[in-house]
């Protein structure tokens, strides 16, 4: 900001006051930016009765102009000509300057996007979700809505919530003894969406091009930094395409988003920087700067069996590769984000395409340092002989998928894609350690307030 001979009106909560003899200061935040402004009354123009409600958490507004200032911390100050108090805040507001733990803010996040901490990740979060959509609208990608109530269980990826109207006292049953769902608004079984992606799926082979971005709700029953039951997930799907466009669009893709806040939030990154995480910018433009590493699960697990000692879960040919795992792969080995292609089949899911050893599938997962896995993806099965076989391997029904399988059938075409979890991807760009302290309310494991 500069000075200006032109009154301005700043509109805010007060952050802070400081009284000295002569003037009263008062920082005032709006969220705009990390940094208040700070608004100074001369007190033989505003007495202690116009000052009387200015406290920690009232909203005011201040009219005056911008001056240079003489303070060292800030390069402008509003001279204040008129101010209102527009709401009071009693000495009980839970903000009061100190600094709190996330702990403490969970349980009043109703008033946490006016700490420093909060309103730079929502600011953060703000600018990666705009530049998920810029990224992919610049590059020809249609944005597709893919429905929250599904009735396809997409490959049991994690436990699923059920959607019902059924009066819980009192559950219809058929004459087996089985729940009755023919009575239910849907009538059949309904859940909330895990993953839009088969969905995704038949728009991309109409659209080529097309991505989701929308909530997401795993019943995830681990109490963990890096899991919430609703997430935003951000889904693209490619026809014409395969793994290894995949990997590239997932890659620039991430760099790009890295970037838009590297451009647009200097000032809270370097807040995240100071105060959350040592070295987290620089960490960003180092991932921006170098390619991500590449390798095979195969080659993955060779790596890591000759450091078995080091983990809680040894690790051989054919497990999870469990987070440990991937951060050792992230941090100690390649010190960047590693790309780990063709998994085994038994631990991935039936849509991944089949590699001739038949064996593996074309699956990749980008892995971050310090949090693991942040992408999901692969290249899917088009053949619809070997996505049959697949399914009949797995003991899946494929009544319930007839219109995936038709999706082979007519048209079929080699198709890619992956699903980014929107909140790890916050998570790694802020440094910030859980995952419930990136999203406004976060849902977990038996907690659901707000
Ligand atoms: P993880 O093994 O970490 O639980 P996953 O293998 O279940 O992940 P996918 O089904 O591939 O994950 O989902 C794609 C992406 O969605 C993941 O890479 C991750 O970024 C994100 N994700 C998955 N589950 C959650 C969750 N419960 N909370 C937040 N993000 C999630
Ligand atoms: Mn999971």
């Amino acid at each position: 900001m500069t000075p200006s001979s032109e009154p301005i009106k700043a509109e805010g909560w007060v952050r802070t006051r400081r009284d000295s003899k002569n003037v009263s200061f008062i920082e005032i935040s709006d969220g705009s930016c990390l940094k208040g402004l700070q608004a100074v009354l001369d007190r033989s123009r505003f007495s202690d009765k116009d000052l009387e409600d200015v406290t920690t958490g009232s909203s005011v507004v201040v009219e005056g102009c911008l001056v240079s200032s003489q303070g060292s911390s800030q390069s402008v100050e509003l001279q204040a000509e008129s101010l209102t108090v527009i709401g009071t805040c009693p000495q009980d507001y839970p903000l009061q300057k100190k600094k709190h733990t996330v702990e403490f803010l969970r349980e009043k996040a109703y008033l946490r996007p006016r700490t420093n901490l909060f309103g730079a990740v929502t600011r953060v979060r703000n600018t990666m979700a705009y530049a998920v959509h810029s990224f992919f609208q610049e590059n020809g990608f249609v944005y597709v809505n893919t429905p929250l109530i599904s009735a396809s269980d997409c490959e049991g990826a994690g436990a699923q919530f059920q959607v019902t109207t059924l009066d819980l006292e009192n559950i219809p049953k058929g004459e087996d003894g089985k729940v009755d769902y023919s009575k239910d608004f849907f009538g059949k079984l309904a859940n909330l969406t895990v993953s839009g992606q088969l969905e995704g799926e038949t728009y991309a082979l109409a659209m080529k091009d097309i991505y989701t971005f929308g909530p997401t709700f795993r019943a995830e029953n681990s109490n963990t930094a890096r899991h919430l039951a609703e997430f935003w997930m951000i889904e693209p799907e490619m026809a014409f395409c395969t793994l290894e466009g995949d990997m590239d669009i997932a890659e620039r893709f991430l760099k790009y988003i890295f970037s838009a806040v590297l451009d647009k939030n200097a000032e809270d990154m370097e807040f995240f920087s100071r105060f959350v995480l040592a070295g987290v910018r620089e960490t960003l433009e180092h991932v921006i700067e170098s390619p991500f590493e590449h390798m095979t699960y195969t080659d993955a697990v060779k790596i890591l069996e000759r450091h078995n000692d080091r983990f809680e879960f040894p690790v051989r040919w054919g497990v999870e590769i469990q987070s440990e795992h991937e951060r050792f792969l992230t941090e100690e080995i390649a010190r960047r984000p590693v790309i780990v292609t063709d998994y085994p089949k038994d631990i991935k899911a039936f849509y991944m395409k089949m590699n001739d050893d038949g064996k593996t599938v074309r699956a990749m997962d980008v892995l971050a340092p310090r949090l693991g896995e942040i992408i999901g993806g692969s290249e899917r099965e088009y053949r619809l002989d070997v996505l049959k076989e697949r399914m009949k391997e797995l003991g899946l029904d494929e009544s319930a998928y007839w219109w995936y399988l038709d999706l082979r059938r007519y048209g079929s075409v080699p198709h890619s894609g992956f699903g980014l979890g929107f909140e790890r991807a916050v998570q790694y760009v802020t440094g910030v350690a859980n995952i419930r302290d990136v999203i406004p309310y976060p849902r977990y494991v038996k907690s659901c307030e707000y």
